[in-house]
């Protein structure tokens, strides 16, 4: 399968890590909207994160559990998980991940 993150996940791309486990990669985006932009993403291929909550509930707890935990490392007292899920709510790469921002004020609603 010709996938951007999986090839992450397995080191054929390089990335800027920032946590791994048996089950989610961490590394921080390729162009940052935000001060810190960290991607968490599945090891396992998923094209979209309902597809990881239909699935596995204990992965879809590891994704959130590894962005409160960046968080508190990097000691971030706000910061927004931002999940774009299919193209219209732009999604450009197709295997799950979840956005986390921080470092500058985001606006509400979001455009
Ligand atoms: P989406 O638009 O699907 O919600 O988010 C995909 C994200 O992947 C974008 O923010 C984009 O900047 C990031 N991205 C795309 N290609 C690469 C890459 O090769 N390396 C890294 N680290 N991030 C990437
Ligand atoms: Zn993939």
């Amino acid at each position: 399968m010709d996938c951007l993150f999986c090839k992450i996940v397995n080191g054929d791309i390089p990335a800027t890590f920032v946590k791994k486990t048996e089950l989610i990669t961490a590394f921080k985006d390729i162009t940052p909207q935000a001060p810190t932009h960290v991607l968490i993403i599945p090891n396992k291929h998923f094209e979209n994160i309902g597809q990881v909550s239909n699935t596995d509930a204990n992965l879809t707890a590891e994704l959130f559990k590894a962005a409160a935990e960046i968080a508190s490392e990097l000691g971030l007292e706000s910061y927004r998980l931002n999940i774009n899920t299919g193209a219209d709510a732009g999604q450009s790469v197709f295997h799950a991940h979840l956005h986390l921002l921080a470092g500058r004020a985001f606006a509400w609603p979001p455009g």
